[in-house]
């Protein structure tokens, strides 16, 4: 096995062709499931591999799988390919450059709970991915791996591709499987779960791109491989993408819990440092726009599940984003806010109404025509809407609000400072 395990098509050319992706083991983890394991066995398998759903929940994928009935048909699996958080690209990379390995991926999860059909649900914006992929599943067809009774198991399989029109709150499950069946996407009030009542009603599993990549290699080589990588509570492999003020932004792949924030931005094989020479790192964003973003003394924290909690953020889907010393804060949380705004499906007030709010007073803010007591005003609606919201979008648009106030709280001063001493339109 080579230095990557999801990014293998960077060591192996053209590994997005069966032909290819066969001749370096490819398909042999589905061969294995079908011929010598139980679906039992193969949820029990990824169960005791510690793998973490690597969409942003970072729920146990093995658990996840096994709450699916046992007696209840049809079933399905949704692969969440809505790759919309600012920031993330590393699903994309995935299907662009090792598709078979998520096919093989969703056959494992659709054998482990006997599910008949497989969905890929694929952003809008995406569509010259989604033709790679739908490439991909013609050959895996057209060699016996999908389709009726799979290598004379018995077992039979469909998979398709699907388009959605590119809206953020999609990447949502419930509002993906709303969108699958041809509604307007907006999420469904929790339970149940998609697990007994999923699309169209029936059990379904909705796993992440980067989720399913990870299970072949499980199937084949067992969980104690797997787990001997990562941490103990976070094993196993992670691609991380780093963007923002950097030399060298792009998706890593590491074990969890082995490199830092400092390693991925500085180390040569990484980032390679900041944009410009003698600039310093001013914040960073863990996880895109959702997750509160974290000060410089953050930079020495392990990149694992646990670490980033521990330090005050999530790890989520693992978008990290720089932010040097030349970055208004005040003004990229407006612009997280202008996005979760206008991303904001509308079904529940308090995300509804508060993000429209808050982009009202990040507007006067920013145009120098902020209120004295609007930091704390900014504060009271972020906690007001905190916990309140249907999904998690509403809580996700607190974020860049409650963390810039904890961490920068001078520069919101500052502003309106400038604008209670030298109001706009005031003679200079
Ligand atoms: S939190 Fe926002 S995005 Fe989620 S259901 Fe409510 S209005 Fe829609």
């Amino acid at each position: 096995m080579g230095r990557y395990i999801l990014l293998r098509h960077r060591e192996i050319p053209d590994l997005h062709r069966l032909e290819v992706y066969v001749r370096h083991g490819g398909y042999e983890a589905w061969r294995k499931a079908l011929t010598a394991m139980t679906p039992e066995q193969v949820i029990e398998e990824v169960k005791a591999s510690g793998l973490r759903g690597r969409g942003g929940a970072g729920f146990p994928t093995g658990m996840k799988w096994s709450f699916v009935p046992k007696d209840v048909f049809p079933k399905y699996v949704v692969v969440n390919a809505d790759e919309s958080e600012p920031g993330t690209f590393k699903d994309r990379e995935i299907m662009e450059g090792n598709p078979h390995q998520l096919i093989e991926g969703a056959l494992l999860a659709a054998y482990a709970i006997q599910a008949e059909r497989v969905y890929v649900y694929v952003r809008g914006e995406y569509r010259s991915v989604a033709r790679r992929l739908e490439a991909a599943i013609a050959e895996a067809y057209a060699a016996g791996f999908i389709g009726r009774n799979v290598l004379g198991t018995g077992y039979s399989v469909e998979m398709f591709v699907h388009l959605g029109a590119g809206a953020y709150i999609c990447g949502e499950e419930t509002a993906l499987l709303e969108s699958l069946e041809g509604k307007i996407g907006h999420p469904r009030v929790r339970p149940p779960f998609p697990a007994t009542h999923g699309l169209y009603g029936k059990p379904t599993v909705v796993n992440n791109v980067e989720t399913l990549a990870n299970v072949p290699p499980i199937i084949l080589h067992g969980a104690a491989w797997y787990r001997a990588m990562g941490t103990e509570k976070s094993p196993g492999p992670k691609i991380f993408c780093l963007s923002g003020r950097v030399r060298r932004p792009g998706n890593y792949e590491a074990e969890l819990g082995k490199i830092t924030f400092r390693d991925l931005i500085f180390g040569e094989e990484y980032g390679q440092g900041l944009l410009e020479e003698g600039r310093a790192v001013k914040a960073i964003l863990p996880a895109g726009a959702s997750a509160p973003m974290l000060p410089p003394s953050a930079l020495d924290t392990p990149l694992d599940y646990e670490s980033v909690q521990a330090a005050g953020s999530i790890l989520g889907s693992a978008s990290i984003i720089v932010l040097d010393d030349t970055v208004d804060i005040v003004w990229a949380a407006y612009k997280m806010i202008r996005f979760f705004q206008h991303e904001s499906c509308g079904k529940c007030t308090p995300c509804r109404e508060g993000t429209y709010w808050l982009r009202r007073v990040y507007e006067r803010i920013v145009a120098g025509r902020g209120r004295p007591g609007d930091a704390d005003l900014l504060e009271s609606i972020a906690r007001q809407m905190a916990g309140k919201t249907l999904c998690p979008l509403g809580d996700f648009a607190t974020s860049p609000v409650l963390s810039s106030l904890k961490h920068f709280r001078k520069e919101y001063e500052a502003y309106l400072r400038r604008t209670i001493e030298a109001p706009v339109g005031a003679p200079a």
